[in-house]
């Protein structure tokens, strides 16, 4: 499957933010907050953008935070048009209701793409089933768990004792390694700084 190869600190000087690519490190050693310019020569230079520059910026920025490839999150995109519920909003919600967010969000893995790889190794069930798939779209009432025959290895043991902050939607009890999508995510708790509207304006220049 092809993957995004761009150094993840890279992404977030781009971006002109944190995105909070690398777990642990962003929070102890961000590279971010040593140098925060954009890449390249003139990275220092102070840049105004254009309209089409804000919106490039803004898809791209939502893009990275994801870890998804173009084609991926243009494919995204084209389902929440056809959404009633307004293309901006169906389109982040469908990307927090990914299962390698869901498991991230409720602490299983320390950023996106840790997460990404334990669903991808089969580490996680999904109504009693393994599910390696990390697009697969999460519904209310699913119950999430790591699997029992996996639970006791090194990656997982902190995470019994860990207190998780999960945001409203999902629960996670860390003594049982399981967790459930308890409601739909509401706008407000996606703690992300984003203006959907201009991806949405990007997408439809
Ligand atoms: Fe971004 Fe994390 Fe790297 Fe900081 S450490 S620049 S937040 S990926």
């Amino acid at each position: 499957m092809a993957k995004n190869t761009s150094p993840d600190c890279k992404q977030c000087r781009r971006e002109g933010m944190k995105l909070f690519l690398k777990g642990e490190r962003c929070l102890t050693k961000c590279s971010f907050d040593k140098r925060p310019v954009v890449p390249g020569q003139h990275g220092t230079a102070k840049k105004k953008f254009s309209e089409y520059g804000m919106q490039l910026r803004e898809k791209q920025k939502v893009r990275r935070t994801y870890g998804l490839l173009e084609k991926q999150f243009r494919i995204y995109y084209e389902k929440a048009t056809r959404s009633k519920e307004g293309t901006g909003w169906a389109l982040l919600k469908m990307l927090e209701l990914r299962l390698d967010n869901v498991v991230y969000r409720m602490g299983i893995g320390s950023s996106r793409s840790e997460s990404r790889q334990i669903v991808n190794h089969g580490h996680i069930t999904v109504n009693g089933k393994k599910v390696n798939i990390p697009s697969y779209q999460v519904k209310v009432g699913d119950v999430i768990q790591i699997k029992e025959n996996k639970q006791n290895i090194e990656m997982f043991k902190e995470l019994k004792e860990a207190k998780v902050n999960t945001p409203k939607w999902l629960e996670f009890n860390p003594s049982t390694l399981t967790g459930k999508v308890l409601a739909l995510p509401e706008r407000d708790d996606i703690d992300m700084n984003i203006q959907e509207h201009l991806i949405v304006e990007f997408y439809s220049r």
